[in-house]
């Protein structure tokens, strides 16, 4: 079987100096997997390698057996990505924002899906507002709709709840969890050791550019 994530040997560096070193790991379809490591270890840039937003020194990415570089128009269908840095479309209402970014990967504008997404992030009130007059916590569910407007089927978050409310965090984590029931597979990245307890069945911990440890959760909560 695929995996839903496949990534061998992948490197990475800026100007001479390592981000990412030689780095795999597979994440299964069904999982909600955890990227955790300390600031700087190299989890946003293997994240934005996935995403295609950073070129690739050496190494593979797979997306459900498909090259995420000579198959990029097939992995972009299947990959959402919510970014760490929030960025909105500041002009835009967040209902245009939606409907252009429907567009980008050519489905409907409007379908169940979409209004699916609208209701279970709490959007529906606030659609026609302008971006640059959302709160923080309104603007990061804007940008989990924007990653899963095509209906991905691997939903990548960098660090969700940084700077979140508690129960913002209690919904995110709970959208997360019903999309997984659904069948997304999710990679995501935290600071917050806790939140990657209850969320992920497998941990994979970076530093320094490097893979450190992957296991299970508890096994690897046993030993820490
Ligand atoms: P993390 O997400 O784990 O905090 P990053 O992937 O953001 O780590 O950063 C890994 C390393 O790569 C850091 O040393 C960072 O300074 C460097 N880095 C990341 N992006 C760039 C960039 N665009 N230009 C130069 N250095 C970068
Ligand atoms: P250019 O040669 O125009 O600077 P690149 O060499 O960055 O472009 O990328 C060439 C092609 O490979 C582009 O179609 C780009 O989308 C794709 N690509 C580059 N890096 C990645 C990546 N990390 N993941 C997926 N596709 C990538």
């Amino acid at each position: 079987m695929n995996f839903a994530l496949d990534i061998a040997q992948l490197q990475k560096s800026f100007g001479g100096t390592p981000a990412v070193r030689n780095l795999s790991l597979s994440v299964h379809p069904g999982e909600i997997f955890g990227l955790l490591g300390p600031n700087g270890a190299g989890k946003s840039t293997t994240i934005n390698m996935i995403s295609g937003v950073c070129r690739i020194d050496a190494g593979q990415v797979q997306v459900f057996g498909h090259d995420n570089c000579a198959e990029r128009r097939i992995t972009r269908r299947l990959v959402g990505v919510m970014h760490q840095e929030i960025v909105t479309d500041n002009f835009f209402t967040i209902d245009r924002a939606l409907r252009i970014h429907a567009g980008y990967y050519g489905v409907p504008r409007d379908n169940a899906w979409r209004e699916l997404l609208i209701e279970r992030l709490g959007l529906g009130p606030h659609l026609h507002k302008s971006m640059n007059k959302l709160s923080g916590g309104l603007k990061r569910r804007f940008m989990v709709a924007k990653a899963m407007i095509h209906k991905p089927r691997l939903l990548i978050l960098d660090e969700p709840t940084a700077g979140v409310d508690v129960e913002l965090r209690r919904n995110l984590w709970d959208f997360v969890r019903e999309i997984n029931r659904e069948g997304v597979t999710v990679l995501l990245t935290t600071h917050y050791l806790e939140e990657a307890e209850q969320m992920c069945g497998r941990i994979a911990i970076m530093n320094h550019g490097e893979l450190i440890a992957l296991e299970e959760t508890a096994r690897l909560l046993a030993r820490i």
